[in-house]
C-alpha cells in the first residue's frame, strides 16, 4: 500500500507558520519527540503487563543517533508503534483551526502553541527539511509503514521493511539548524530535557581515556536517571540520597538546610522534593532554581505563577501532569489547579517547618539565621503562611537566645510595658555601633532583640500591625529613661535663659556633617544617668529606611538624619556647664539679653496691634516699625549667639561632652577623634 495525500489542516499550510513563528525555542523539538518515544514505550509496557501484548519487550532503551554525513538525527524507540490508520489519525489529521490568527497572537511563546495544539511532533519541522517516520505497530500482523513529508502539506505514506516493533523518527536537519547534528549540542539538550526520563535514553557509547585520547567503549551511554529521588518512596531514601540528589541538581551550592518530599495524588497529582537552601544575605541570587517536570520530562525552571513568590527561593523539583505546562503565564496564574497546588505547597512547607521546630528545636534554632529571610519573606507576602509561621517564627535577642512570639511576649510583658500600656520591644541593628545603648537598656533589665536582617525593617512593620499594643523601638532612639517611660517626666529645672544659653553653646559646637542635623533637648534623667546622649527618632529613621527600599519615597531619603543631643540637666557636669557659662558670660550677656527682652515686648505689642487690622488699614510707618524691630532683634540674637559660641569654642568641657555623645553613637571619626584623644589626655593630666 502506498498513499499520497494532504495533511488535514484548516489552514492552507502550517509549515511556513511553524518555521516562521515558532522561532524562539527551536531546541524543544527534541524534548517533544523523545517524550513521544517514552510515551510509546510506556504504553507497550502497560499492554504487556495486562497481557494484551504477548511478544518480547526486549531492550526498551530509546536510542538517539546523529549522522553528520547524511545530515540526520534519528530517535528510535521500541514502543507501541503505529499502524497506517493510526498515522492517518494522529499525524495526518491535525486538529488545528484558526492557525494563523492563533500563532500570530502567541508568536513569542512557541511552547504554548506546541503543547496546546498537540503540535509536538510537527515541531520537528522547525529544524528539518524532511521528516520520516518508520514504524511497526505492536498489533498482530501490522504492516511496517513509512511516512515522509518535506515540510509542505503533501506527505507520502508507504509500506516498508522494519524488523523490530517501534518507531524511528528521522529528521533531515535543514541548513540553518546544523547545530542539531553536533554531538555536544545534542548531549547538552538531552541533559537539559531528558535527564530524569523514566526510560533509558542511549546516546552513543561510554567513552574511556585510551592511548592519549577518548575512545568509545562497548557500553551504551545512558544519559538519564530513570528513577530520580523524587519518584522514589521517602522510606527508600537516606539523608545522604537527598543530599546527593541536591548536589546533582546544583553542583555549586552549599548543603541544603532541610527538604520536603512531596507526594500528593488527590485532588491533583504532584510529586517533588523541595530544598531549603542556606540563604545568606541576598535573596535574588537564590531565586528561581526550582525545576518543573511533567511526568519526568523537564519543562521549565521558571516557576513564577505556579508557586507563591516566596517559595521561588526554595530549590528542587516539582513534577505534575496536572499543571497545564504549555500555556501562557497569565493563564497559569488564574488556573484553579495551579492555585490549589500552590496553596498545598505553602501548607506543606509550613507544616514541615513546624514539625522540625517541634521535634528538634535546637536544630531549628541552629539553622534559624539561614532560614529567617525565607520565613520572613513568606510571612510578609502570604497571609496564610504568616498565620502558620507564628507557631515557629523566632525572635533572637542580643545574647543569641531564641524565642517564639508568645514566649517573647511573656518574657518582656512585665518589665517593658510603658505608662500608656504599650508593650515596647527594644531592638538593635548593630550590636557594635549601638553597644552603649544596648548595655544601658540591659542594665535596666530590658531585653534587646537583634534585628539586622535584610527584611527586618518590613518585618517590624508587620509585627506592629499584628501584635496588639506593641511597638518596636530601636535602642538608640531615645534615652534609656524615656525609651520605655513608666511614669511622668521629671521637670527640667532650667530657666528660659539657661535653656537658650545651653542650646546655643552645644549647637554651635556640633561638628558640621553632611546629611546630619542636631537638635538640643533637655531631660531630667537623674544624676547617675549619662550627662549627654545622642538619639535618633524611631519614626524619622524608619521613614528613611523604608524609603531606601521603595521608589517614590525619595522625599524622606533625601532628608538629613536628625539627631537629638539630649542634655541631662540633673547631671553634675551639665550643671557645671550652666554655672560656668553664667560666670563667664553674664556680664557681657545681660545687657544684650535685657535688650532682647525689651525688643521682644515691643515686637509682640506691634504684632498684636497689626493683627487686629486688615492689611490695607496698616500704615506704612507701622509696617516699617515692625520691620525695624524684627531686624533689631535679629541683630541682638546674633550678638548673643556670638558671645555664647565664642565662649563655647574655648570650653573644653563642652567639647568633651559632645565628643563623648558622638563616640557613644559611633560617630566620632577622623580628625575629630584624634582631637578628642589629645584633649582627653590634657584633661586627665
Ligand atoms: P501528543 O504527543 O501531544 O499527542 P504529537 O504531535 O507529539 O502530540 O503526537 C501525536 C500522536 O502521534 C501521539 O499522540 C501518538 O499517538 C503518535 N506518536 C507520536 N510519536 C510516536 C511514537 N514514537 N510512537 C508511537 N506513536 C507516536
Amino acid at each position: 500500500m502506498s498513499k499520497q495525500g494532504n495533511i488535514g489542516v484548516t489552514s492552507e499550510n502550517i509549515f511556513p507558520i511553524i518555521k516562521k513563528f515558532l522561532y524562539s525555542d527551536h531546541e524543544i523539538f527534541l524534548r517533544e519527540i523523545v517524550s513521544n518515544a517514552v510515551d510509546a514505550t510506556q504504553k507497550l509496557k502497560t499492554l504487556a503487563s495486562v497481557g494484551e501484548y504477548k511478544g518480547e519487550l526486549g531492550d526498551q532503551s530509546i536510542r538517539i543517533k546523529t549522522d553528520e554525513k547524511a545530515g540526520t538525527l534519528t530517535v528510535s524507540d521500541r514502543g507501541i508503534g503505529m499502524t497506517a490508520e493510526e498515522i492517518d489519525k494522529y499525524i495526518n489529521q491535525i486538529a488545528f483551526s484558526g492557525a494563523e490568527e492563533f500563532v500570530e497572537k502567541y508568536k513569542n511563546d512557541a511552547a504554548s502553541i506546541i503543547g496546546h495544539f498537540g503540535l509536538g511532533f510537527y515541531s520537528t519541522f522547525m529544524v528539518s527539511k524532511k521528516v520520516e517516520i518508520v514504524t511497526r505497530s505492536s498489533k498482530d500482523g501490522a504492516v511496517p509503514m513509512k511516512w515522509s513529508c518535506e515540510g509542505n502539506p503533501e506527505y507520502v505514506l508507504e509500506e516498508t521493511e522494519k524488523e523490530t516493533i517501534g518507531t524511528d523518527i528521522i529528521l533531515h536537519i535543514d541548513d540553518e539548524n546544523k547545530e542539531f547534528l553536533d554531538k555536544d549540542r545534542i548531549s547538552s539538550l538531552l541533559k537539559k530535557y531528558c535527564r530524569f526520563l523514566p526510560i533509558p535514553i542511549v546516546f552513543g557509547k561510554k567513552q574511556e581515556w585510551k592511548d592519549g585520547k577518548y575512545a568509545d567503549t562497548e557500553e551504551d551511554n545512558i544519559v538519564n536517571d530513570t528513577r530520580p529521588a523524587w519518584v522514589r518512596k521517602p522510606s527508600e531514601l537516606t539523608d545522604e540520597d537527598y543530599k546527593k540528589f541536591y548536589r546533582d541538581l546544583y553542583p555549586a551550592s552549599d548543603e541544603p538546610l532541610f527538604w520536603i518530599h512531596l507526594n500528593v495524588d488527590y485532588p491533583f497529582n504532584l510529586t517533588g522534593i523541595l530544598y531549603f537552601p542556606r540563604i545568606k544575605s541576598n535573596i535574588d541570587l537564590n531565586r528561581n532554581k526550582i525545576q518543573l517536570f511533567s511526568n519526568q520530562v523537564f519543562v521549565t525552571d521558571s516557576v513564577e505563577g505556579i508557586v507563591p513568590e516566596f517559595l521561588t527561593l526554595l530549590h528542587g523539583v516539582l513534577d505534575s501532569p496536572d499543571i497545564p505546562l504549555n500555556v501562557s503565564r497569565s493563564y497559569l496564574q488564574s488556573d484553579q489547579n495551579v492555585k490549589k497546588i500552590s496553596n498545598h505547597i505553602t501548607k506543606k512547607v509550613a507544616d514541615r517547618l513546624e514539625e522540625i521546630f517541634k521535634n528538634d528545636r535546637p536544630q531549628f534554632e541552629e539553622k534559624w539565621d539561614s532560614l529567617k529571610l525565607f520565613i520572613q519573606y513568606g510571612m510578609l507576602s502570604e497571609e496564610k503562611f504568616y498565620e502558620r509561621a507564628t507557631k515557629f517564627a523566632l525572635l533572637k535577642d542580643t545574647d543569641g537566645k531564641y524565642y517564639t512570639f508568645d514566649e517573647y511576649k511573656t518574657l518582656v510583658k512585665e518589665n517593658q510595658t510603658n505608662k500608656d500600656g504599650q508593650l515596647i520591644y527594644l531592638y538593635t541593628n548593630s550590636t557594635e555601633e549601638q553597644y552603649s545603648y544596648i548595655q544601658a537598656a540591659r542594665d535596666k533589665g530590658y531585653s534587646v532583640l537583634l534585628m539586622d536582617g535584610q527584611l527586618d525593617v518590613h518585618a517590624i512593620g508587620q509585627l506592629e500591625q499584628k501584635f496588639e499594643k506593641t511597638q518596636f523601638v530601636r535602642v538608640d532612639s531615645d534615652t534609656t529613661e524615656n525609651i520605655i517611660r513608666k511614669n511622668d517626666v521629671n521637670k527640667v529645672a532650667l530657666t528660659d535663659d539657661q535653656r537658650e544659653a545651653l542650646q546655643e553653646v552645644f549647637k554651635s559646637q556640633m561638628p558640621k556633617m553632611e546629611k546630619a542635623e542636631f537638635y538640643v533637648t533637655f531631660e531630667a534623667l537623674g544624676e547617675n544617668a549619662n550627662p549627654v546622649m545622642l538619639t535618633q527618632s524611631e519614626y524619622m529613621r524608619r521613614m528613611r529606611e523604608m524609603s531606601a527600599m521603595q521608589p517614590g519615597m525619595s522625599f524622606y531619603g533625601e532628608m538629613p538624619d536628625s539627631y537629638n543631643i539630649v542634655l541631662n540637666t540633673e547631671h553634675a557636669l551639665i550643671k557645671k556647664v550652666v554655672a560656668d557659662e553664667e560666670t563667664a558670660c553674664t556680664a557681657e550677656l545681660s545687657p544684650v539679653v535685657a535688650d532682647i527682652k525689651g525688643w521682644e515686648a515691643r515686637q509682640t505689642d506691634l504684632r498684636n496691634k497689626q493683627n487686629k487690622k486688615k492689611d490695607e488699614e496698616i500704615s506704612s510707618a507701622e509696617k516699617e516699625d515692625l520691620e525695624n524691630t524684627n531686624r533689631k532683634l535679629d541683630e541682638l540674637r546674633e550678638q548673643r549667639s556670638k558671645i555664647l559660641s565664642e565662649y563655647a569654642a574655648g570650653n573644653s568641657l563642652i567639647h568633651e561632652l559632645i565628643d563623648l555623645a558622638l563616640l557613644g553613637n559611633g560617630m566620632l571619626k577622623g580628625e575629630a577623634l584624634s582631637k578628642f584623644i589629645q584633649r582627653s589626655v590634657q584633661l586627665i593630666g
